[in-house]
């Protein structure tokens, strides 16, 4: 059943089922022919997302006229703008309207309307004149500055300020809400990943992934580990790490654990470890990004970035 799309509606049905009680959640995923695991999984989502359901209101109820006065006072001095974006994936135009970021030729940006989810270029900003038109989302943070040293395709700092998560998420994504741990499993050993308990077909995928330097990011805080990969779109993906063993995998793709994201991320993290135990200088926290992309982002995309190389001899 991998790869299979769920509607919200039948997500939601099964999890209100496994709620109530009535039946073991192992049963209701096997009645419906799913892994207990993804049911598992729709059901934390559920349980995390519940109290938005109440927070939203309850905010607005409380401070409706400083809210509202602060937005208009921020969307005041932002010149309202129409701006032209370029979409490369497929080569078409199209208008949006902009009061949020101060945008100019150059910069990648994620749209609301037809083209959500696809980054475009932004050709043009003109004064808005009360066009109507979908509003531009977010707008890439290119600006990166620190020290990265070679691990071969990728890029690596020590510094936790040089291209943080966030920073890096408005490069590939429009705005999604931080990905959730994963649920509590059979710890992963790093040392012997090819034993994965995943089909031979998952995991040569992931290997694919990882080889094709589709993991495009990499962050080690403390024991959590979060990462970016592409594929079918870019898809976060997250974990925990203590003496060696993995747990609370998670993705963001519909796919049901463990998925060949997940595969290619611990593929690509064994990797880079191997790479920074050979540092002298190493820190426990580091992050690394891909070349093509962090070229493509941090330099082509940022006119006024300077790059300054050295060779060290260590
Ligand atoms: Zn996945």
């Amino acid at each position: 059943m991998a790869g299979t799309q769920y509607s919200a509606r039948y997500k939601a049905k099964l999890v209100l089922e496994a709620l109530r009680g009535e039946k073991e959640s192992e049963t209701i995923a096997y009645e419906n022919g799913i892994n207990p695991n993804m049911l598992r999984k729709w059901k934390q989502e559920f349980l995390e997302k519940a109290s938005t359901v109440f927070e939203d209101s309850r905010e607005a109820e409380k401070t409706p006229i400083r809210k509202e006065a602060s937005l208009k006072e921020a969307r005041d001095q932002m010149p309202k703008t129409i701006v032209r974006v370029f979409f490369p994936s497929c080569s078409r135009t199209y208008t949006y309207y902009n009061d949020r970021f101060p945008l100019q030729p150059g910069d990648r940006v994620f749209v609301e309307g037809s083209m959500a989810g696809v980054q475009g270029e932004v050709l043009t900003a003109v004064p808005a004149n009360g066009q109507e038109a979908p509003r531009v989302l977010s707008a890439a943070d290119v600006q990166v500055s620190g020290t990265f040293l070679q691990a071969r395709s990728h890029l690596l700092t020590f510094d936790p300020a040089a291209l943080p998560y966030q920073k890096f998420l408005s490069w590939v994504l429009p705005p999604v809400p931080e990905l959730a741990e994963g649920p509590e499993s059979a710890p992963i050993r790093l040392q012997d990943l090819e034993g994965l308990e995943v089909p031979e077909r998952i995991f040569s995928r992931g290997a694919d992934y990882y080889r094709d330097g589709r993991v495009w990011y990499l962050q080690q805080t403390g024991t959590v580990v979060r990462a970016v990969v592409q594929g079918t779109h870019p898809y976060p993906v997250r974990f925990s790490v203590q003496e060696g063993l993995v747990r609370r995998l998670n993705c963001g793709c519909p796919c049901e654990y463990v998925c060949k994201h997940q595969v290619a991320v611990l593929l690509q993290y064994k990797k880079l470890l191997r790479r920074i135990q050979d540092i002298p200088e190493r820190q426990e926290d580091w992050t690394a990004a891909a070349k093509p992309v962090f070229f493509s982002c941090a330099l082509d995309a940022n006119p006024r970035a300077v790059l300054r190389m050295e060779s060290k001899t260590e």
